[in-house]
């Protein structure tokens, strides 16, 4: 049995989930699925960045303490991606001792290789980003990309760095080699005109004053917490052991791979693998980097008030129709655009009429002409399945089944068993016999995408007599 080990990105706790989270959540949990589908050992691991100053801020402004808004918060994030049909076999939190405890070995381990050394620093730093940026780095107005309107601020303070220069020629081999996979190629290119720049040095920790006292401490140094990045890139290692379960750790470690939103690749792709490297530790194989979402063609935002809440779409139409929307419309790789609207149409056109107007038909057939089912043969994956999946191509994966969806459609409406139904010709049974097989192969498909559906489908075609149900998708509007 193979492992695969692969994790979402750990969001930040400040605020409630929207969309993006339910798109990543959703993408790796299909490809965890998939893996099982093919009858790997798949861990997916989820967890919450706990200890950034976003979250201390949020606490002072909810008037609530620090760990209040986390446990809250992360509770809101593991609900969602349970309204998603979504099972995270980890969901590590940056506060708990374990991870602590994990991301101190870590800090240890590149102090003793001589990567950690301490300065005084100047800089302008963003709390969004949690990050210094340098002037060239900036709009013109001096802010950065992702928080426009929020002015930095001059810190100045001693902090610990990490020799990041060290291993600018390192990652740009691992990069261009893909021994690190960035997919898709278009960011491994970000990724090497970023790296072609020359690395600096980062700051690994801050004053315990500017952290608030929140955060993991920094090991013999009661003076100063880490800087988020560093620990928070090490909830996956902390979820499956390190530093405190050799056997573990051994059996997952290293991650075959992160999926992260594109905000977030520099971390992934350089000070990641760069921490690992400095503590001899092995890299992650792959990298998977999702778009931005916009909502009716507008930027997300609090102040425009349009914030696309998954939970609002999941109780109106369902986890899979939210699922299947996310997955077939909208693009793996670029940024998309969410629209209730289209997510309607889709819902109608290819779940209420498609998938679930063929499973009822054939369901309704067997029922009138007295069908008997037999055990069904077992199903294998398809190459070109197989390959869209492999390449994180959820949409061309998807449209391979609905391709067989039209198939066997086409073979009803050319065998008419409704016909034979009513001039009693025994043909039916072997019409059917077909139509039944071909559903049940769509479900066998079906289970990384839908897999309330699939389940729902297979037990109304495994009984000896198929009857009638419910409809999977009822029409909306
Ligand atoms: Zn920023």
């Amino acid at each position: 049995m193979n492992k695969y080990y692969l994790t979402t990105a750990i969001p930040y706790v400040n605020a409630k989930p929207h969309v993006g989270h339910a798109l990543e959540f959703v993408q790796a949990d299909v490809i965890k699925r998939f893996h099982q589908l093919k009858g790997d050992d798949a861990r997916l691991l989820s967890g919450s960045d706990e200890n950034a100053l976003k979250n201390v801020q949020a606490a002072e402004n909810e008037g609530i303490s620090v760990q209040e808004l986390v446990d809250k918060n992360s509770k809101l994030f593991e609900n969602l991606a349970k309204k998603l049909n979504i099972e995270f076999d980890v969901f590590e939190r940056g506060s708990s001792d374990q991870h602590k405890k994990s991301s101190q070995e870590l800090w240890e381990r590149c102090f003793k290789n001589g990567d950690i050394y301490k300065k005084t620093y100047t800089g302008l730093y963003c709390v969004g980003c949690e990050l210094f940026y340098e002037k060239s780095e900036l709009n013109e107005k001096g802010e950065c990309f992702e928080h426009p309107g929020k002015p930095l601020e001059e810190v100045s303070e001693e902090n610990y760095f990490f020799k990041l220069s060290r291993y600018q020629d390192k990652i740009k081999e691992l990069i261009e080699k893909d021994e690190i996979k960035i997919i898709p190629s278009f960011r491994k290119n970000e990724v090497l005109a970023f790296l072609k720049e020359g690395l600096q040095d980062i700051s690994i920790s801050r004053t315990n004053k500017r952290a608030k006292d929140w955060g993991v401490e920094v090991p013999n140094d009661p003076n100063q917490r880490m800087y988020v990045w560093f620990d928070a890139l090490n909830i996956y290692q902390s979820g499956v052991g390190f530093g405190w379960d050799d056997k573990e750790y051994k059996k997952w470690w290293p991650a075959d791979l992160h999926v992260i939103g594109k905000g977030i690749i520099r971390f992934h792709a350089v000070y990641w693998p760069a921490f690992l490297l400095s503590a001899d530790l092995p890299l992650p194989k792959a990298i998977f980097v999702h778009g931005y979402f916009t909502v009716d063609g507008q930027k997300m935002s609090k102040t425009l008030g349009n914030v696309a809440d998954p939970l609002d779409f999941i109780e109106k139409y369902g986890a899979d129709a939210l699922r299947y929307y996310l997955l077939s419309q909208i693009s793996p790789f670029q940024d998309g655009d969410f629209s209730e609207k289209k997510l309607i149409e889709v819902y109608n056109s290819d779940l209420a009429n498609g998938l679930g107007n063929l499973v009822a038909r054939v369901a309704r057939l067997c029922e009138n002409s007295g069908f008997k089912n037999e055990p069904g043969k077992t199903f294998e994956i398809d190459e070109a399945y197989e390959k869209a999946l492999n390449e994180l191509r959820f949409n061309d994966a998807l449209s391979f089944v609905w391709e067989k969806i039209s198939e066997a459609d086409k073979f009803i409406n050319e065998e008419k068993p409704w016909e034979l139904v009513k001039n009693n010709d025994e043909k039916v049974h072997g019409v059917l016999k077909h139509s039944v097989e071909q559903i049940k192969e769509i479900a066998y498909f079906l289970k990384p995408f839908l897999p309330e559906t699939a389940e729902k489908i297979e037990e109304q075609y495994e009984s000896s007599e198929i009857k009638s149900s419910t409809p999977l998708f009822p029409r909306i509007g």
